[in-house]
């Protein structure tokens, strides 16, 4: 379908687009385009106006932030993968956006763009949650930092405010020794998580001092699971897996949709994050 009129404006300046995020007259941020426009020409989305933030350089680019990282909110995915600094110290990072969309989405599609949508099936936010990281944000108003555990409030709902842009994303350096692993059970046509699980493990001696588990395409939003407590000062034996990967799913409201009948989902799940658990014990040093 064709989308309805609407007026397009680029930002020259974070300034100029600061200010006419202020108006709070409806206008969306355009970053890649690659979940706005396809929800414009379905007609879901109806904005009168589109202000370009993909030019603005204070949101692109990945630097070394307090022995961690900084990624620009237009940093395309394309970056994310060339980056060494990623490589090096959030390998999770490229593992989950190698298999993110096609080429041309990888060249177009943002960071930013997909945690500011929020679709329950994204395999970013997953990733976020589970390196802790933090976002900044900027209106007119001024600036405030939300952990990402506060920012995905429901499917396509976030902190951001109708005024507020995402500029980057911080990410605290990771436990000394921890394993990673990004693990997605992909929806064939799509690429979308039907369940996708971020695990960041760390070992002390042969004892797991740190475990974290985030899932994504299983219930409305993006969420930590809190059953990985019971991973934390145990060898990581199966069994000890079994238990955190079944946890996982208790008590979650899960539903069933034309891809995946809800039964199937929530034994998905499971496995995600037996899997993700399991490769990021082994990579654990
Ligand atoms: C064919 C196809 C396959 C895909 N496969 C996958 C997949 O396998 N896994 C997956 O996770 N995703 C997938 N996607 C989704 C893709 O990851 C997102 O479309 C993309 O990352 C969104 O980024 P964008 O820059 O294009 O955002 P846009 O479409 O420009 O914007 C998306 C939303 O975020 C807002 N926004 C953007 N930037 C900012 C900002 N800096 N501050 C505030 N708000 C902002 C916009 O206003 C809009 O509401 C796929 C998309 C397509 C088209």
């Amino acid at each position: 379908m064709i989308p309805a009129s609407f007026d397009y404006v680029r930002a020259g300046s974070l300034r100029e687009a600061l200010n006419a995020l202020a108006a709070a007259d409806g206008t969306k941020v355009l970053a890649g385009g690659h979940s706005l426009l396809p929800m414009m020409r379905f007609r879901l989305a109806q904005p009168p106006r589109l202000l370009d933030v993909s030019e603005l350089s204070e949101l692109r680019g990945i630097d070394e932030h307090r022995r961690g990282a900084r990624i620009g909110a237009t940093t395309p995915y394309r970056e994310l993968l060339e980056s060494v600094l990623l490589k090096e110290r959030f390998p999770i990072i490229a593992e989950c956006t190698e298999g993110i969309g096609d080429l041309q989405v990888r060249n177009r599609g943002t960071i930013g763009g997909s945690l500011a949508h929020a679709d329950p099936a994204s395999d970013m936010p997953a990733v976020m949650l589970a390196l802790d990281a933090t976002f900044n944000l900027r209106s007119k108003r001024g600036k405030r930092s939300v952990a990402a555990r506060e920012f995905f409030q429901g499917p396509f709902a976030t902190a951001l405010a109708e005024d507020e842009l995402l500029i980057d994303i911080l990410l605290p350096p990771l436990p000394k020794g921890a394993g990673t692993a990004y693990v997605s059970q992909d929806q064939a046509a799509s690429g979308y998580a039907l369940a996708g699980a971020a695990a960041v493990v760390a070992r002390t001696r042969r004892t797991v001092s740190h475990a974290v588990v985030a899932l994504t395409g299983v219930g409305e939003v993006s969420r930590l699971i809190g059953s990985t407590d019971q991973l934390v000062g145990t060898g990581g034996e199966p069994e000890v897996l079994s238990r955190v990967a079944a946890g996982a799913v208790e008590g979650l409201q899960i539903d069933g949709d034309i891809h995946a009948p809800a039964d199937y989902r929530r034994h998905l799940a499971t496995v995600v994050v037996r899997r993700a658990l399991e490769k990021a014990l082994e990579r654990a040093k």
